[in-house]
């Protein structure tokens, strides 16, 4: 879907986007037998999208490791033994036969991610280089750079930037156990300044962390009830990496994973949900749930930033298995 139709399908559908959702509403679709959550999903994702499209982006680090904060679930940190080893900024020309190869695989978007904990000015004139070649290959952009001020997110902005993302991980809760060094509220200001700027939002979270249901619900809703509901939700299933504080948790129900797509979409009916890390681990038969559930989106690529992800032709595959294809620009 173009960015033109997808504001029009936006404001058609704004009347009936919600914004309020209680954290008890959440919960009881959380709760509502498997069958009914998914037949709601369906109902819902069916009003707003094809559901036979899926959205293809593609993501690539282009700034690797060696970040200070101490996100428990990153190989990126500096303070985890994971083997990732910190590099520098990728060269423009580099990037963008990246971007090239990517939009010649289907790819519509092309997301460029960097391990900081905020972009220094000289860094960000290099991303913004890298935005307008990525946009005048005739992709969309998105970028992932850490928290942004008002200043830099305007800067984006003018060199072209279509999304910008930042997650808020998990619930407000459970978030102390994951990252001590950003702030709940460091996060949704940085949402704040990106939104404030026109770009559009993409953010959503990370299921498998060793959080409850509870904590879910409240991820969910907090997305929920931002003032715009982001235009891209990512969900993502914990990627258990060795030397990460996460890398012994237990691996997370399939099921339950499903549910949190459905419910996501469901309270974000226009949103464009995403598949996002875990799919590697994933089944095809989840994978195939989760589109059922309302997923509409997924990275293609073997690699999502520094973990492994099915290879392109692999996602082809099961695309025509499903009958899906791509989402068009
Ligand atoms: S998730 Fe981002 S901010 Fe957190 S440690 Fe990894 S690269 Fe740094």
């Amino acid at each position: 879907m173009s960015l033109t139709a997808e504001a029009n399908s936006r404001s058609q559908a704004a009347a009936e986007l919600r914004h309020d959702w209680t954290r008890a509403e959440v919960r009881a679709l959380f709760d509502l037998p498997f069958p009914g959550l998914m037949f709601r999903a369906q109902t819902v994702h069916r009003a707003h999208f094809d559901p036979a499209e899926v959205q293809i982006s593609t993501l690539l680090s282009i700034k690797t490791g060696g970040c200070p904060e101490d996100c428990a679930y990153c190989p990126q940190s500096a303070r985890y033994d994971t083997g990732v080893r910190a590099e520098k900024l990728m060269a423009l020309d580099a990037v963008l036969a990246e971007a090239r190869a990517a939009k010649a695989a289907g790819a519509s978007r092309f997301c460029m991610g960097a391990a900081w904990r905020e972009p220094k000015d000289r860094d960000l004139d290099a991303v913004c280089a890298m935005v307008e070649g990525v946009k005048a290959l005739g992709m969309e952009t998105c970028a992932t750079l850490g928290m942004l001020t008002v200043m830099q997110a305007q800067r984006l902005k003018d060199s072209g930037l279509d999304y910008y993302n930042h997650n808020l991980d998990t619930s407000p809760e459970f978030y102390r156990e994951i990252i001590t060094t950003r702030t709940y509220g460091d996060r949704l200001q940085t949402l704040e300044h990106v939104r404030d700027a026109g770009i559009h939002v993409c953010c959503g979270g990370i299921v498998g962390m060793g959080e409850t249901r509870d904590d879910r619900v409240g991820m969910i809703a907090a997305l929920a009830s931002l003032p715009e509901h982001p235009e891209s939700v990512p969900i993502n299933m914990l990627v258990r990496v060795a030397g990460t504080p996460l890398a012994d948790k237990t691996k997370f129900d399939p099921l339950e994973f499903v549910r949190t797509i459905a419910v996501a979409r469901i309270t974000m009916p226009c949103s464009v949900v995403r598949l996002s890390a875990g799919r590697e681990d994933m089944s095809e038969e989840t994978q195939a749930l989760c589109f059922l559930a309302g997923a509409n989106s997924i990275f293609y690529g073997p690699k999502l930033l520094t973990t492994p992800n099915p290879e392109s032709d692999r996602d082809r595959a099961l695309m025509t298995r499903l009958g899906m294809t791509p989402m068009e620009r």
